[in-house]
């Protein structure tokens, strides 16, 4: 294993994507900084100090996307950078103060260190499928020339956040030709284990699901990724001279009836509340789309801009240009639920 001299820089390295991208680093022998917001939370930071090869070359430093500057100390004498840290809530009180400003700030602090630091040769930036599309678009094959134009602050306010914040990135490079380039990650809805005791959003549709939460099983389709194949995504960006532009980073479509099937039939019914209801049918999706006023706002126009819809969308690109391939989603969807049940966000399977 070669031991690398500069440091890679992980912003947000606590987080569910970031710190799977922490160990996979260590692994291979790199040295990591990684950013957090507090050194103080040591209950969320011991996950990452227990990691293999942190004792030896992981160095953990406060940052805040908010802050001007915060990242010019942490980015110095950094050639990689790789930019996760993101508000990630599809509930926000004010979405423009708590999700746009530090996903689209923060983005322009984390590139003005970069630049500021002279030694960084490549940013690895994590956008979104939500900076690619509001919603599913019929049978239209999304790809990586797609841009998301819908969401606004009231509309999928994240989504926004995401859209406007991986512009500002592009915006920077093109206005101010940095000597480093900048490759992007647009994964779609990321599952599988969590290296600390956080239940992340994406997740937490598991936790939904077996909590009775669901009426019925919907005309959803959940376009998955494991986190442990987005991490590795990041990491080939990162290593991989030829890569450029974006990358969509998504596994397979899953439909809400395959979900509760692979889920159910892994034992997991038993105790917890799978939804039985057929509501995958015309007047399932009139009745969701009804009751989706009745849900908090975020979660409401999530279920009428995605119910009935299937996502389309093209990986040919991070397959064969980063040689990234992709677990099987029922091995993540598995995983994701014994992992919940070992943090207790769900109760254990019966035996
Ligand atoms: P997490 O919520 O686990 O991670 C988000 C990270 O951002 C956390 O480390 C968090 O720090 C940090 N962060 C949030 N606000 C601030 C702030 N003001 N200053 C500094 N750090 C901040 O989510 P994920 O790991 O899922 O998300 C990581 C990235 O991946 C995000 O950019 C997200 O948009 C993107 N993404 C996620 C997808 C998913 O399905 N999970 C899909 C597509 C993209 P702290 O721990 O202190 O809160």
């Amino acid at each position: 294993m070669t031991v690398t001299h500069a440091p890679v820089l992980v912003t947000g390295a606590s987080g569910f994507i970031a710190s799977h991208i922490v160990g996979q680093l260590l692994e291979q022998g790199y040295r990591v900084r990684g950013t957090v917001r507090s050194l103080k939370k040591e209950k969320d930071l011991a996950p990452l100090r227990a990691l293999p090869g942190a004792d030896e070359r992981l160095e953990l430093v406060e940052a805040d996307l908010l802050t001007p500057g915060a990242y010019d100390g942490p980015a110095a004498g950094c050639e990689y950078v790789l930019h996760t840290a993101s508000p990630y809530t599809l509930e926000a009180k004010d979405p423009q103060r708590d999700l746009v400003d530090p996903a689209v700030g923060g983005t322009r602090h984390v590139l003005t260190a970069c630049r500021r630091a002279g030694t960084v040769k490549r940013v690895v930036l994590t956008s979104s499928m939500a900076a690619i599309t509001d919603e599913p678009e019929g049978d239209r094959v999304l790809t990586e020339d797609d841009w998301n134009d819908k969401s606004t602050l009231d509309r999928n306010p994240y989504y926004l956040s995401k859209t406007l914040a991986e512009r500002a990135a592009w915006g920077f490079v093109d206005e101010e030709a940095p000597s480093f380039d900048l490759v992007v990650i647009n994964p779609f809805l990321v599952i599988g284990p969590s290296v600390g005791p956080g239940l992340n959003t994406s997740n937490q549709l598991f936790a939904d699901l077996l909590a009775g939460t669901y009426p019925g099983v919907m005309s959803l389709t959940f376009a998955f990724v494991d986190v442990r194949d987005v991490a590795d995504a990041h990491v080939r960006a990162m290593e991989t001279p030829s890569a450029r532009g974006r990358y969509i980073c998504a596994g397979a479509a899953v439909p809400m009836r395959e979900l509760v099937q692979i889920v159910s039939d892994a034992g997991w019914g038993p105790g917890h509340k799978l939804p039985k209801l057929g509501m995958d049918c015309a007047a399932g999706d009139f009745a969701v789309k009804l009751s989706s006023y009745l849900q908090p706002k975020g979660v409401g126009t999530y279920l009428r801009t995605h119910v009935g819809r299937v996502p389309r969308y093209d990986t040919s690109k991070i397959e064969r240009g980063l040689g990234v391939s992709f677990r099987p989603a029922s091995e993540s969807i598995l995983a994701a639920l014994d992992d919940m049940a070992r943090w207790g966000h769900v109760s254990q399977k019966q035996a």
